[in-house]
């Protein structure tokens, strides 16, 4: 059994897949070639964002995001305890602080009560300056922005949503990666959204912001490439991932998205009245692309039993993560003092994440839950 389906997702879009390939390498325009810009308007106009810049990932989307808001050495950036390393990584990587805040054990995204009490700490105990609030949109369910935003207001920061998970997501009607003043995601191949390695892209409503990450992402270009204006990177999106990807979004939006939430609610109902596991909690209004479908064990004991359990009949399972950010040894030189993860550390030993994709049918659903309830029905 695959846990995100790429293989059975070629097979669904081969042709149209291997026809768009060929094409790039018949034009020859594989850096910049016109599907990147063609991409660029379609998924700006799908997120209702103004503009959309690709880049070489989502890491990448993040730094240059921080770049063009120029966040350096003195700055601390508010960065969700419980979520993929790059988060805490591109602040770091720019010489700022990264101040790691606590997440809410339901929908796993960072707590709003907990953000406000880490900005209030930094202002009174450290001489850094609060600049930038990122939030994640964990496992595709996005930040609660309303509250972020509050927050943001209130202590005048600026709000990066890192929605490398959240691609597809919605709050009422308007899109993941449109919460933030920039908003980042990630095509990375087993996210919403993935292309054929490596991919990112950068949104925003700023026309200031666009142009300098823009010319950031191509060495700090001027006018062209050999006019040199400012120190950037060379972070760009292959013509061909571009070219896999305008495929991949029609599937997305025709389809995949849609299927994927129908397979979560499937599982949530498996689960519903057994108290084996807790399920995944959605936000009223809010709508998830399913990065993962991550449930919470009793214990780490029985996550044990239940992981083993699953390997036995050929399931693949992940956990997402095992470390809260502030346990990550890269950051021992610059945690500043703030210390409160107390949710951070009841999720890392419990939580679970489960096959979840768009070509997995109902019947695989209900093996893995049957494999899953049996287990802990024997355990405590
Ligand atoms: C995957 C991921 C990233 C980084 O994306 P890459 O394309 O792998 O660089 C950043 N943030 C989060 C939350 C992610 O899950």
């Amino acid at each position: 059994m695959e846990f995100r389906g790429l293989k059975a997702q070629y097979q669904n879009l081969k042709t149209k897949i291997d026809s768009a390939i060929s094409k790039v390498c018949s034009d020859a325009a594989f850096i910049s070639g016109t599907e990147v810009e063609e991409l660029e308007k379609q998924l700006a106009a799908y997120v209702g964002a103004k503009h959309c810049i690709t880049c070489g990932n989502g890491t990448d989307a993040l730094v240059l995001s921080l770049m063009a808001w120029d966040i350096g050495s003195g700055d601390a950036v508010f960065v969700p305890d419980f979520t993929f390393f790059a988060s805490g990584e591109a602040p770091a990587f720019l010489g700022a602080v990264p101040v790691f805040v606590d997440v809410e054990k339901d929908t796993f995204n960072v707590s709003v009560q907990a953000l406000e009490e880490a900005v209030i700490y930094t202002i009174n105990n450290t001489n850094l300056t609060p600049k930038v609030i990122i939030a994640v949109d964990l496992f595709g369910q996005p930040a609660d922005y309303p509250g972020i935003r509050k927050i943001a207001d209130k202590y005048n920061l600026l709000v990066l949503e890192d929605a490398a998970q959240g691609f597809g997501g919605a709050i009422g009607n308007k899109m993941a990666c449109s919460f933030g003043d920039i908003s980042t995601t990630s095509f990375f191949p087993a996210k919403p959204l993935g292309c054929y390695g490596d991919g990112g892209a950068v949104f925003t409503d700023s026309d200031n912001w666009a142009e300098l990450i823009r010319s950031l992402c191509v060495h700090g270009k001027g006018r062209s490439k050999y006019d040199n204006i400012r120190i950037g990177m060379n972070s760009r999106l292959d013509t061909i991932q571009a070219a896999i990807l305008q495929v991949k979004l029609e599937a997305f939006k025709k389809y995949e998205l849609e299927r994927c939430n129908s397979i979560a609610k499937k599982y949530t109902e498996m689960f519903s009245n057994t108290y084996q596991v807790i399920t995944p909690k959605i936000n009223s209004g809010y709508y998830s692309s399913w990065a993962q479908y991550t449930v919470v064990c009793k214990n780490m004991e029985q996550r044990k039993q239940i992981m083993a359990g699953l390997k036995n009949n050929g399931i693949p399972s992940m956990v997402y993560y095992t470390k809260g950010m502030h346990e990550q040894d890269a950051f021992n030189d610059i945690i500043y003092g703030y210390h409160d993860y107390k949710n951070t550390q009841y999720l890392v030993s419990r939580v679970l994440s489960l096959p979840i994709h768009p070509y997995i049918e109902y019947k695989q659903i209900e093996i893995i839950c049957d494999v899953i309830l049996n287990i802990s029905k024997k355990g405590k």
